[in-house]
């Protein structure tokens, strides 16, 4: 089966999960979108509004200024995925709960296996933790970190603030542009290495 087929089967049993209680005051359940074969996978924290009624991620305000950012490196939609560390909108888009969050890290996982992007980019301090708990956001954005994670093995990593963030920060949103725009060179960085292994 290609990787696209496993990939929505895959988000199709996560209609149906129950894990935790996001899933009773949420609309729907928001799985990701864009590329199976994607080679750099983005992670956002959880479900917004405009999310849960679209059931599409980052599709609001955040969502228009990923956009606009990726433009800027030639990215598209489609040549990336998207998803969050939860599939379910928090109520009133609060903070997700590290109950529901590790209620949710199975389907994360499974996810990752069948994409196996070449790059994570972490969007925000809930995305960044989940992989990278000793990090801080203040000091670890526009930083490649690899990572052993028990279920996936050594992941490259790279941290960036939230798109939302940036939105109300003037500060962040600077970091936030010039970390992004370096994103073609780090993803270069990991072919050319693994080249060199092969
Ligand atoms: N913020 C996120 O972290 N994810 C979304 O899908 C939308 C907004």
């Amino acid at each position: 089966m290609a990787k696209k087929e496993i990939l929505e089967k895959l988000n199709r049993k996560m209609l149906a999960c129950r894990k935790c209680d996001l899933r009773k005051s949420c609309t729907q359940v928001v799985p990701g979108a864009g590329s199976a074969k994607a080679e750099i996978m983005f992670i956002g924290e959880g479900p917004g509004k405009k999310e849960d009624q679209l059931g599409v991620p980052f599709v609001g305000a955040a969502g228009k200024f990923l956009d606009e950012m990726l433009g800027t490196i030639k990215l598209k939609r489609e040549d990336i995925y998207i998803a969050n560390t939860v599939k379910c909108r928090p109520p009133k888009n609060r903070d997700p709960r590290p109950k529901e969050k590790e209620a949710c890290w199975p389907w994360l996982i499974a996810q990752i296996k069948i994409i196996n992007p070449k790059l994570i980019v972490t969007l925000g301090r809930h995305s960044m933790k989940l992989f990278l708990p000793d990090q801080k956001i203040s000091e670890a954005h526009g930083k490649v970190v690899t990572q052993e994670i028990p279920e996936i093995g050594a992941k490259t990593f790279y941290v960036l603030y939230h798109p939302f963030a940036a939105i109300c920060n003037g500060k962040i949103h600077k970091d936030l542009i010039k970390d992004l725009k370096r994103i073609p060179k780090v993803l270069k960085k990991i072919k050319e290495t693994q080249d060199s292994i092969l």
